[in-house]
């Protein structure tokens, strides 16, 4: 118990959400339950606005929207007589400050594996999703109809698509080279930039590319080799290894750096370290 700062007694929502909260910020923690498994019930299932702008906070918004919906619609009746037919909230649109404004309805259980998953990162992916989607028998699989219905691109928008914005290529090389850190460009067949790759080599930002990469096309590959070659650059490899998580799944190893090429990245930071510490 020594090596932690805090311990949170209790692993309901209240617990957990303080876990992911304590562990984004680098707090060591433990948790404890009198319990000896999760809640398999569902008490606290309807989640208030200030609740999701927690979850999204934490980034465990997108499985929490993936497992619940706006709640059942209710009747009254008199007799056999419909009297009212409604919610216990009528959907109202999001504002910027409120941007989640209706109870969303999601079974304690879920919403407890959700904090689970995120406990170390505080980042969920979408094959967490859907691997516990899978798991509850909710999906098809991991990558079929309920994947392209919430994250698809084409031909339909998946509901819950989130397209990130990156930084700038200049702002990420800028900062890289303020941290002497050792520039590679990874795969650039998978996002389409040879382009950028050509562009970058020619101004001689780069100290390597990745080549050996499952989806590094043969054109592709006989390019950068060839560019690699002329420019002296490093060359890197790697299996981009997702187990479970991916489409085509490939054993780890599969694709790899040379020894060589590793002691070159090495020299390299080395060398880039020395010159910071003689410029502070
Ligand atoms: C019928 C019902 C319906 C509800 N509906 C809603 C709703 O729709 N929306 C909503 O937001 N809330 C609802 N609530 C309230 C909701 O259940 C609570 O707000 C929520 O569960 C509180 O979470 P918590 O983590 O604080 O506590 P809990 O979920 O009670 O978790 C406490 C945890 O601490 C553990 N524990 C307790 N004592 C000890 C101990 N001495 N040592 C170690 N571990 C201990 C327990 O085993 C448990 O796992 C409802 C509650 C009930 C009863």
């Amino acid at each position: 118990m020594t090596d932690i700062d805090v311990l949170i007694v209790g692993a309901g929502p209240t617990g957990l959400t303080l876990a992911c909260e304590l562990a984004v910020r680098g707090v060591r923690l433990r948790i404890v339950d009198r319990a000896r498994t999760f809640f398999g019930g569902s008490r606290a299932d309807g989640i208030q606005p200030r609740t999701m702008e927690v979850f999204a906070d934490i980034g465990i918004l997108d499985p929490i929207l993936a497992s619940g919906d706006l709640g059942p619609t209710l009747r009254a009746y008199r007799g056999d007589e419909v009297v009212w037919e409604g919610r216990m909230s009528e959907p109202t649109e999001p504002t910027p400050s409120v941007p989640h404004p209706n109870l969303w309805f999601v079974p304690q259980f879920r919403t407890e594996e959700a904090l689970e998953l995120a406990k170390d990162s505080g980042t969920l992916f979408k094959a967490q999703v859907m691997r516990v989607l899978w798991q509850y028998g909710l999906a098809d699989g991991m990558y079929n109809t309920v994947y392209k219905s919430l994250f698809g691109l084409k031909p339909v928008r998946g509901r819950i698509l989130h397209t990130p914005r990156y930084e700038p290529v200049d702002t990420v090389l800028d900062v890289i080279k303020a941290s002497r850190a050792v520039v590679v460009l990874a795969h650039p067949s998978v996002y389409h930039s040879m382009e950028l790759a050509r562009e970058l080599i020619a101004a001689g930002r780069l100290d390597g590319v990745e080549i050996d990469h499952p989806r590094n096309t043969p054109v592709d590959r006989a390019e950068l080799t060839r560019l690699a070659k002329e420019n002296g650059l490093i060359v890197t490899g790697g299996t981009d290894y997702h187990g479970i998580n991916t489409v085509t799944p490939r054993p780890v190893g599969a694709f790899s750096t040379s020894d060589e090429m590793i002691a070159r990245i090495g020299d390299i930071a080395k060398a880039r370290k020395a010159t910071r510490k003689k410029s502070e």
